[in-house]
């Protein structure tokens, strides 16, 4: 099942259970007024229910205590302070096994993953908290539900679960058929580019804020850019061909966020080891 395909079955659930919801709102996160199609409480309930499922799609949890206790302990650091601290999401963060596919996603309302085969290519936890932060701002930023209402896919599929119900055969048809359509949407939504942008940015502050050198988020684009796309894209790198431009918008953010330079207090914390892939401290730094 693509990843794509369970959410869907999930999104269905959770508007059959709520009602599809659908509004203009100002996020106080961001700052900027969107379309949303799910309530913050839709969100936390399609993310928790899909996380299981969606972990699966990228071979499960890694079992590695230690490598989970790690990448929790970085993740807590980004949103148990300033403004994400009051969301209403329920933040968790998985290192999932699969070992080829360069990738990490956020799921709606908290739920965030990453791959060993990303993981292992990071140097040093501050690019970790690039990486997260970046995912932190999807959710923040209320992404999914801001797709989904762009794609106007809650409203069909409202349209869909309320054929469905009605027992005639001519309706139940109909339904099959926007349902069809919707897994195809659902299949290719992609951030958009000014998601993107909004979530490095997003990135850059919160890991600052966690006191990582903001510079590392760099170091991460370049390292995405070097790995070779294999059969699935990485969301980092599925939704922007340039990423040089995307290193420009993130250096403009640094230089914005720290007119006099980045402070010295900021680091790129402890390193992280290939093969073993776990956090080690490293004495001499
Ligand atoms: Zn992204």
């Amino acid at each position: 099942m693509r990843p794509g395909r369970v959410l869907i079955a999930v999104v269905m659930a959770v508007i059959a259970l709520f009602g599809y919801y659908a509004s203009r709102e100002k996020n106080p996160i961001t700052g900027k007024t969107q379309s949303v199609a799910l309530s913050q409480e839709q969100e936390v309930v399609l993310g928790l229910q899909s996380a299981p499922q969606m972990a699966q799609e990228f071979g499960g949890p890694d079992p590695d205590p230690s490598v989970q206790a790690d990448l929790e302990q970085i993740g807590r650091k980004l949103v148990r302070q300033g403004k994400v601290a009051h969301t209403p999401y329920r933040f968790q963060f998985k290192v999932l096994r699969d070992e080829q596919t360069v990738n990490a996603f956020a799921l709606p309302g908290g739920p965030i993953f990453i791959t060993r085969a990303l993981l292992a290519r990071l140097e040093n936890e501050a690019q970790l908290a690039g990486v997260l932060g970046h995912e932190v701002g999807h959710v923040v930023g209320r992404h999914s539900a801001e797709q989904i209402a762009k794609t106007q896919l809650g409203e069909g599929l409202v349209g869909a679960v309320g054929v469905a119900t009605t027992s005639d055969d001519h309706g139940g048809s109909q339904g099959a058929q926007q349902m069809a359509a919707f897994v195809a949407q659902m299949t290719l939504m992609k951030y958009g580019r000014e998601h993107e942008l909004e979530a490095d940015a997003f990135g850059v502050q919160i890991m600052s804020e966690a006191g990582y050198d903001p510079r590392a988020l760099l170091d991460v684009m370049t390292i995405l850019a070097n790995a070779s796309g294999g059969s699935r894209q990485p969301e980092f790198v599925s939704t922007h061909p340039d990423p040089g431009n995307r290193q420009e918008r993130i250096r403009q953010k640094i230089a914005t966020t720290f007119p006099e330079g980045v402070p010295g207090r900021l680091t790129v914390g402890r390193r992280i080891t290939p093969p073993q892939r776990s956090i080690l401290p490293v004495a001499d730094r």
